[in-house]
Protein backbone atom coordinates (compact mmCIF):
# COMPACT_ATOMS: atom_id res chain seq x y z
CA UNK A 1 0.00 0.00 0.00
CA UNK A 2 1.56 2.97 -1.04
CA UNK A 3 2.11 5.60 1.40
CA UNK A 4 2.58 9.76 1.69
CA UNK A 5 3.21 12.75 4.00
CA UNK A 6 -0.27 13.71 4.00
CA UNK A 7 -1.78 13.36 7.51
CA UNK A 8 -5.47 11.94 6.39
CA UNK A 9 -7.05 14.03 10.40
CA UNK A 10 -5.63 17.36 8.95
CA UNK A 11 -6.33 17.34 5.51
CA UNK A 12 -10.09 15.67 6.89
CA UNK A 13 -10.16 18.96 9.19
CA UNK A 14 -9.69 21.03 6.71
CA UNK A 15 -12.37 19.43 4.44
CA UNK A 16 -14.95 19.55 6.95
CA UNK A 17 -15.03 16.71 8.36
CA UNK A 18 -15.15 16.16 12.09
CA UNK A 19 -13.87 12.95 13.11
CA UNK A 20 -14.49 11.15 16.70
CA UNK A 21 -12.95 8.29 18.01
CA UNK A 22 -11.74 7.73 14.00
CA UNK A 23 -15.29 7.99 12.74
CA UNK A 24 -17.13 10.74 10.50
CA UNK A 25 -20.02 11.13 9.30
CA UNK A 26 -19.13 10.71 4.84
CA UNK A 27 -19.14 13.74 2.60
CA UNK A 28 -19.96 11.89 0.04
CA UNK A 29 -23.51 10.47 0.63
CA UNK A 30 -26.11 11.44 2.93
CA UNK A 31 -24.99 10.12 5.83
CA UNK A 32 -26.98 10.07 9.06
CA UNK A 33 -24.52 7.95 11.19
CA UNK A 34 -21.13 8.10 10.93
CA UNK A 35 -20.42 5.38 8.38
CA UNK A 36 -16.39 6.72 7.60
CA UNK A 37 -13.77 5.11 9.49
CA UNK A 38 -10.38 6.36 9.67
CA UNK A 39 -7.21 3.71 10.05
CA UNK A 40 -3.32 3.24 9.06
CA UNK A 41 -3.43 7.04 6.98
CA UNK A 42 -6.19 6.15 5.16
CA UNK A 43 -10.27 6.26 5.00
CA UNK A 44 -13.23 4.22 4.14
CA UNK A 45 -16.93 4.77 3.77
CA UNK A 46 -18.48 1.38 5.10
CA UNK A 47 -21.97 2.64 3.47
CA UNK A 48 -20.66 3.40 0.09
CA UNK A 49 -17.48 1.42 -0.03
CA UNK A 50 -15.54 4.13 -0.78
CA UNK A 51 -11.99 4.14 0.75
CA UNK A 52 -8.27 5.82 -0.14
CA UNK A 53 -5.89 8.27 1.33
CA UNK A 54 -5.99 11.83 1.69
CA UNK A 55 -5.44 12.97 -1.79
CA UNK A 56 -8.33 10.41 -2.60
CA UNK A 57 -10.20 12.26 -0.04
CA UNK A 58 -9.70 15.74 -1.59
CA UNK A 59 -10.44 14.25 -4.62
CA UNK A 60 -13.83 13.13 -3.72
CA UNK A 61 -15.04 15.69 -1.44
CA UNK A 62 -13.67 18.66 -3.39
CA UNK A 63 -14.26 17.03 -6.97
CA UNK A 64 -10.75 17.40 -8.34
CA UNK A 65 -8.30 15.56 -10.61
CA UNK A 66 -5.26 14.00 -8.45
CA UNK A 67 -2.60 17.04 -9.30
CA UNK A 68 -5.51 19.59 -8.56
CA UNK A 69 -5.92 17.51 -5.12
CA UNK A 70 -2.52 17.78 -4.68
CA UNK A 71 -2.07 21.26 -5.30
CA UNK A 72 -5.25 21.37 -2.61
CA UNK A 73 -3.06 20.49 0.19
CA UNK A 74 -0.37 21.54 -0.51
CA UNK A 75 -2.28 24.93 0.13
CA UNK A 76 -2.14 26.48 -3.47
CA UNK A 77 -4.93 25.20 -5.48
CA UNK A 78 -8.70 26.63 -5.15
CA UNK A 79 -10.44 27.03 -1.44
CA UNK A 80 -7.56 28.72 -0.04
CA UNK A 81 -6.24 31.59 0.75
CA UNK A 82 -3.49 31.75 -1.39
CA UNK A 83 -5.37 31.30 -4.78
CA UNK A 84 -7.21 35.15 -3.32
CA UNK A 85 -4.31 36.88 -3.83
CA UNK A 86 -3.24 35.24 -7.13
CA UNK A 87 -6.47 35.82 -8.52
CA UNK A 88 -6.45 39.69 -7.58
CA UNK A 89 -2.70 39.93 -9.08
CA UNK A 90 -3.42 37.83 -12.44
CA UNK A 91 -0.35 38.64 -14.30
CA UNK A 92 1.35 36.64 -11.82
CA UNK A 93 -0.43 33.07 -11.89
CA UNK A 94 -0.09 31.06 -14.93
CA UNK A 95 -3.16 31.59 -17.13
CA UNK A 96 -5.67 28.30 -16.73
CA UNK A 97 -7.69 26.01 -18.88
CA UNK A 98 -11.05 26.48 -17.55
CA UNK A 99 -12.09 23.59 -19.99
CA UNK A 100 -11.05 21.23 -17.14
CA UNK A 101 -13.63 22.58 -14.98
CA UNK A 102 -16.32 21.71 -17.46
CA UNK A 103 -17.38 18.76 -15.89
CA UNK A 104 -17.89 20.48 -12.87
CA UNK A 105 -21.04 22.23 -14.46
CA UNK A 106 -22.14 19.92 -16.50
CA UNK A 107 -23.94 17.98 -13.98
CA UNK A 108 -24.05 19.89 -10.88
CA UNK A 109 -24.34 18.86 -7.56
CA UNK A 110 -26.23 20.12 -4.94
CA UNK A 111 -25.00 18.88 -1.49
CA UNK A 112 -26.83 19.19 1.33
CA UNK A 113 -24.73 21.49 2.75
CA UNK A 114 -25.33 23.67 -0.17
CA UNK A 115 -28.92 22.92 -0.22
CA UNK A 116 -29.05 24.53 3.17
CA UNK A 117 -27.66 27.50 2.41
CA UNK A 118 -29.17 28.18 -1.23
CA UNK A 119 -32.99 27.19 -0.35
CA UNK A 120 -33.47 27.14 3.27
CA UNK A 121 -31.03 30.22 4.51
CA UNK A 122 -31.70 32.31 1.29
CA UNK A 123 -35.00 31.36 0.28
CA UNK A 124 -33.89 31.22 -3.38
CA UNK A 125 -35.47 29.31 -6.54
CA UNK A 126 -34.93 26.26 -7.38
CA UNK A 127 -34.70 26.54 -11.01
CA UNK A 128 -32.78 29.53 -10.93
CA UNK A 129 -29.92 27.65 -9.30
CA UNK A 130 -30.31 25.30 -11.76
CA UNK A 131 -30.33 27.50 -14.89
CA UNK A 132 -27.15 28.78 -13.19
CA UNK A 133 -25.52 25.82 -13.20
CA UNK A 134 -24.40 26.21 -9.37
CA UNK A 135 -22.57 23.39 -8.39
CA UNK A 136 -21.16 22.04 -4.97
CA UNK A 137 -18.91 19.79 -2.47
CA UNK A 138 -18.80 19.38 1.01
CA UNK A 139 -17.42 23.27 1.64
CA UNK A 140 -18.07 25.56 -1.23
CA UNK A 141 -20.26 26.52 -4.16
CA UNK A 142 -18.34 26.86 -7.37
CA UNK A 143 -20.05 29.77 -9.67
CA UNK A 144 -19.72 29.30 -13.20
CA UNK A 145 -19.24 32.96 -15.27
CA UNK A 146 -20.30 31.96 -18.44
CA UNK A 147 -20.02 34.31 -22.00
CA UNK A 148 -23.04 34.95 -23.53
CA UNK A 149 -23.40 31.56 -25.62
CA UNK A 150 -24.29 30.52 -22.13
CA UNK A 151 -21.68 27.52 -22.42
CA UNK A 152 -18.01 28.89 -22.85
CA UNK A 153 -16.58 29.59 -19.06
CA UNK A 154 -15.14 32.63 -18.43
CA UNK A 155 -13.92 32.57 -15.00
CA UNK A 156 -14.92 30.53 -11.81
CA UNK A 157 -15.40 31.91 -8.10
CA UNK A 158 -16.01 29.86 -4.94
CA UNK A 159 -18.59 30.71 -2.04
CA UNK A 160 -17.43 29.40 1.17
CA UNK A 161 -19.86 27.46 3.12
CA UNK A 162 -18.01 26.87 6.39
CA UNK A 163 -17.25 28.76 9.45
CA UNK A 164 -13.56 29.08 9.45
CA UNK A 165 -12.80 33.21 9.37
CA UNK A 166 -9.29 32.44 7.90
CA UNK A 167 -10.89 31.37 4.22
CA UNK A 168 -12.26 34.02 1.90
CA UNK A 169 -15.99 33.65 2.10
CA UNK A 170 -15.71 34.48 -1.93
CA UNK A 171 -13.15 33.95 -4.23
CA UNK A 172 -12.29 33.34 -7.78
CA UNK A 173 -10.27 30.12 -9.12
CA UNK A 174 -6.85 30.49 -9.08
CA UNK A 175 -5.77 32.62 -12.44
CA UNK A 176 -9.31 33.28 -13.14
CA UNK A 177 -10.32 37.09 -13.51
CA UNK A 178 -13.28 38.62 -12.92
CA UNK A 179 -15.83 38.70 -15.51
CA UNK A 180 -19.32 40.12 -15.57
CA UNK A 181 -22.12 37.44 -13.96
CA UNK A 182 -24.79 36.21 -15.99
CA UNK A 183 -24.08 37.43 -19.27
CA UNK A 184 -26.47 34.83 -20.87
CA UNK A 185 -29.08 36.87 -19.71
CA UNK A 186 -28.36 39.47 -21.95
CA UNK A 187 -28.79 37.44 -25.10
CA UNK A 188 -32.36 37.00 -23.90
CA UNK A 189 -33.22 40.43 -23.30
CA UNK A 190 -35.95 42.47 -24.61
CA UNK A 191 -35.46 46.25 -25.47
CA UNK A 192 -38.55 47.30 -23.48
CA UNK A 193 -37.49 44.88 -20.55
CA UNK A 194 -35.78 45.97 -17.32
CA UNK A 195 -32.30 45.01 -16.43
CA UNK A 196 -31.19 45.00 -13.07
CA UNK A 197 -27.14 45.51 -11.89
CA UNK A 198 -26.07 43.87 -9.02
CA UNK A 199 -22.73 44.07 -7.09
CA UNK A 200 -21.74 40.03 -6.58
CA UNK A 201 -23.35 36.94 -7.66
CA UNK A 202 -25.49 35.95 -4.65
CA UNK A 203 -27.40 39.78 -4.79
CA UNK A 204 -28.00 38.17 -8.62
CA UNK A 205 -29.72 34.82 -7.21
CA UNK A 206 -32.00 37.36 -5.22
CA UNK A 207 -32.92 39.23 -8.14
CA UNK A 208 -33.16 36.48 -10.58
CA UNK A 209 -35.43 34.35 -7.83
CA UNK A 210 -37.78 37.79 -7.79
CA UNK A 211 -38.33 37.38 -11.26
CA UNK A 212 -36.09 39.89 -12.47
CA UNK A 213 -33.69 39.83 -15.38
CA UNK A 214 -30.12 40.70 -13.74
CA UNK A 215 -26.28 40.75 -14.49
CA UNK A 216 -23.72 40.97 -11.99
CA UNK A 217 -20.60 43.36 -11.95
CA UNK A 218 -18.28 43.27 -8.83
CA UNK A 219 -16.54 46.37 -9.72
CA UNK A 220 -16.78 49.64 -12.35
CA UNK A 221 -13.58 49.17 -13.78
CA UNK A 222 -15.11 45.88 -15.02
CA UNK A 223 -17.20 47.60 -17.60
CA UNK A 224 -14.32 49.21 -18.97
CA UNK A 225 -12.08 46.54 -19.58
CA UNK A 226 -14.46 43.65 -20.46
CA UNK A 227 -15.04 42.95 -24.13
CA UNK A 228 -16.47 46.03 -26.37
CA UNK A 229 -19.36 44.05 -27.51
CA UNK A 230 -20.93 43.73 -23.65
CA UNK A 231 -20.00 47.64 -22.76
CA UNK A 232 -22.27 48.62 -25.84
CA UNK A 233 -25.08 45.91 -24.76
CA UNK A 234 -25.28 47.16 -21.15
CA UNK A 235 -24.83 50.73 -22.35
CA UNK A 236 -27.28 50.83 -25.01
CA UNK A 237 -30.22 48.96 -23.18
CA UNK A 238 -32.28 51.91 -21.69
CA UNK A 239 -34.08 50.35 -18.73
CA UNK A 240 -31.18 49.69 -16.08
CA UNK A 241 -32.09 49.42 -12.36
CA UNK A 242 -29.70 48.87 -9.05
CA UNK A 243 -30.50 47.94 -5.55
CA UNK A 244 -27.19 49.50 -4.01
CA UNK A 245 -26.06 47.90 -1.01
CA UNK A 246 -26.53 50.01 2.25
CA UNK A 247 -22.73 50.71 2.40
CA UNK A 248 -20.31 52.87 1.50
CA UNK A 249 -18.75 50.82 -1.32
CA UNK A 250 -22.38 49.69 -2.51
CA UNK A 251 -23.25 53.85 -2.64
CA UNK A 252 -19.45 53.96 -4.74
CA UNK A 253 -20.05 51.52 -7.24
CA UNK A 254 -23.45 52.65 -7.90
CA UNK A 255 -21.74 56.61 -8.62
CA UNK A 256 -18.87 55.08 -10.61
CA UNK A 257 -21.78 53.24 -12.61
CA UNK A 258 -24.09 56.01 -13.24
CA UNK A 259 -21.06 57.60 -15.10
CA UNK A 260 -20.58 55.23 -17.21
CA UNK A 261 -24.73 54.80 -17.38
CA UNK A 262 -26.80 57.26 -17.29
CA UNK A 263 -30.24 56.00 -17.49
CA UNK A 264 -29.26 53.58 -14.44
CA UNK A 265 -32.06 54.01 -12.38
CA UNK A 266 -31.48 53.45 -8.24
CA UNK A 267 -33.18 51.77 -5.99
CA UNK A 268 -33.17 52.21 -2.23
CA UNK A 269 -33.56 49.10 0.15
CA UNK A 270 -35.36 49.42 3.19
CA UNK A 271 -33.83 50.17 6.21
CA UNK A 272 -32.30 47.49 7.73
CA UNK A 273 -31.65 45.67 4.77
CA UNK A 274 -27.75 45.57 3.67
CA UNK A 275 -28.32 43.95 0.68
CA UNK A 276 -30.85 43.08 -1.93
CA UNK A 277 -30.26 38.93 -1.10
CA UNK A 278 -30.99 40.17 2.11
CA UNK A 279 -34.28 42.39 1.30
CA UNK A 280 -35.20 39.55 -0.68
CA UNK A 281 -35.25 36.96 2.26
CA UNK A 282 -36.95 39.19 3.92
CA UNK A 283 -39.72 39.40 2.26
CA UNK A 284 -39.91 35.32 1.88
CA UNK A 285 -39.69 34.66 5.68
ZN1 LIG B 1 -20.40 7.24 2.19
Amino acid sequence: MKQHRYDIHQVAHRLGIRIQRNKALCPIHNDHRPSMTFRNNRFRCWSCSISGDAIDLVRMVMKLSYIEAIDWIEGNGIGTCNHLSAASNPTTSKPINLDQYSYLFANPIITNRAAGFLFDQRRLDKTVVSDLHLSSNHTHIAIPYFDLDGHTLLSIQWRYLGCDPSVPRFSFVRGCRPAIYNLPVLATLQNAEDLYIAEGSSDCWALLSAGMKAIAIPSATLLKTCQAGYMDMIRHHRHLHIYPDADMPGMKLYQELKQQLPQLVMHSLPEGCKDYADFYKQGKD
